[in-house]
């Protein structure tokens, strides 16, 4: 279902996962990889703007919240815009009285009647004891259809394929569909919406007093569903809407842009078929496993993943020229926060685990690191590639974006120039005298 979509988006989110740094060039292609993978999809191409847009805004506008990477923070916007493109959140059917009665309208071969069989079956496996009612006095075989629907799943098909009018087949099984905790019941469709079918519509909704009027779109109408739910919406009063036929059709991101941005909840989606290829519609859900990353959260951890190994090479090589700029410096803080707590990254080296450190000075440390990040989060390209540029006025506003005293900035400012200095005598060989510099001694051999 929709694999294409999901490939690019996928492709999307990892690009911000490799990336080094967050800036326009980063974000405007994001947001083209945005825009071919959802046109691609049928999403009506103002609407992809119109996203495309509040992401860029909210990218390069929003305040960094505190806890988070700039990096982590890109992630958070793209994948909450994707939520809200679809919806936000999801729509529950509950089943507040019995009998509980769903009507299903929509137009012909869009999934009527199939669905009325996968709702049935849903229900009934959560325990409702549910029925289904023909209400299509169009097709001539439509009683034979869903008498078929029903006896695969075990639920009881009501109906007349006699009957030319719906609402005496209702009066006809008035006292006997009372038993039942849910009742479906089936409309006749049309090849578009006519007036006749708005009044059939109505005037059996009217009569039956239906608790949910859903519509059933199939998803290879992409993003002309807008229009169909706003018709139906205007002329039925439908509450909701069934996407079917997810499966078989890359317009469905279309389809479902389509119904959000007209107000109407997508409830549930079909995805094949069988009477099982149903499921109950979450936009967070549906993001997550279309980008087969689990949660936001788990997509979080993976934009703390460290820098891949050849990175850590390079870095390892910069040291030994005496090369060495705060962009090394972040990215070996970064890696470290990857590692877990200062603590445990201490116990993991030979002879430390046995060395009770204070855990008090740790934390110190630790908060430290942490302030440390957000600190060149807020610092530009330039200046994270040649930190002596930063003095004055840029000391004051890298503060202020990162939410720390000034005093922290120089704070970390001297600490990079101390590495530096140990890179550069590195390079010169002297390990004894960099061991003095910090205080230490050569061991004899
Ligand atoms: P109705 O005219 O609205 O009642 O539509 P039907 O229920 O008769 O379905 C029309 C066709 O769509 C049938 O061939 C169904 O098997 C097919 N169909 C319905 N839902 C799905 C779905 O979710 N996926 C696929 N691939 N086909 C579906
Ligand atoms: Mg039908």
């Amino acid at each position: 279902m929709l694999e294409k979509l999901g490939e690019s988006l996928k492709g999307t989110f990892e690009r911000i996962t490799r990336a080094v740094f967050v800036d326009e060039k980063l974000i405007n292609e994001l947001v083209k990889d945005i825009q071919r993978a959802l046109l691609q999809s049928d999403v009506n191409v103002k609407l992809v703007f119109e996203l495309t847009k509040r992401i860029k805004e909210k990218a390069l506008n929003e305040k960094l919240p505190p806890g988070l990477s700039k990096k982590e923070h890109l992630i958070k916007i793209v994948y909450d815009e994707l939520v809200k493109f679809l919806g936000e959140k999801e729509s529950r059917i509950e089943i507040k009285k019995k009998p509980y009665k769903i009507m299903l309208v929509g137009l012909f071969g869009n999934g009527k009647t199939t669905t009325a069989g996968k709702l049935a079956k849903y229900f009934m496996k959560r325990g409702y004891k549910a029925a289904l009612v023909c209400l299509d006095v169009w097709r001539p075989a439509a009683y034979e259809q869903l008498l078929q629907v029903g006896k695969n799943i075990n639920v009881p098909v009501f109906g007349d394929p006699k009957e030319k009018n719906a609402l005496n087949i209702l009066k006809k099984f008035e006292k006997e569909l009372k038993k039942y905790d849910i009742l479906i019941y089936d409309t006749a469709g049309r090849d578009a919406l006519s007036k006749d079918l708005i009044e059939e519509l109505n005037k059996i909704g009217k009569a039956l007093d239906a608790d949910e009027r859903l519509l059933v779109i199939g998803a290879d109408v992409g993003q002309a569903a807008e229009k169909q739910a706003t018709a139906f919406h205007e002329a039925c009063n439908v509450n909701g809407v069934i996407i079917t036929k997810m499966d078989g059709t890359a317009k469905g991101g279309g389809a479902l842009a389509a119904c959000a941005v007209t107000g109407a909840k997508v409830k549930f989606i079909g995805v094949g078929e069988k009477v099982d290829d149903f499921e109950h519609f979450d936009p967070k859900r549906f993001i997550s496993r279309l980008i087969g990353m689990g949660d936001i959260e788990t997509l979080l951890e993976k934009a703390k993943e460290a820098i891949p190994e050849k990175k850590a090479e390079e870095l390892g090589k910069k040291l030994l020229r005496g090369e060495f700029n705060m962009i090394d410096l972040y990215e070996q803080l970064q890696a470290m926060s990857k590692m877990g707590p200062l603590s445990k990254v201490i116990e993991m080296i030979p002879g430390f685990s046995q060395i009770k450190l204070p855990k008090e000075a740790l934390q110190v440390q630790e908060d430290k690191l942490k302030k440390w990040r957000f600190i060149m989060d807020s610092c530009t390209k330039e200046e994270l590639e040649n930190p002596e540029i930063i003095t004055g006025t840029r000391i004051e506003r890298i503060a202020k974006g990162s939410g720390v005293p000034a005093s922290e900035v120089r704070e970390l400012l001297k600490q990079y120039k101390m590495a530096k200095k140990m890179a550069k005598m590195m390079k010169g060989g002297s390990i004894e005298k960099m061991m003095k510099k910090l205080g230490g001694k050569m061991p004899k051999v």
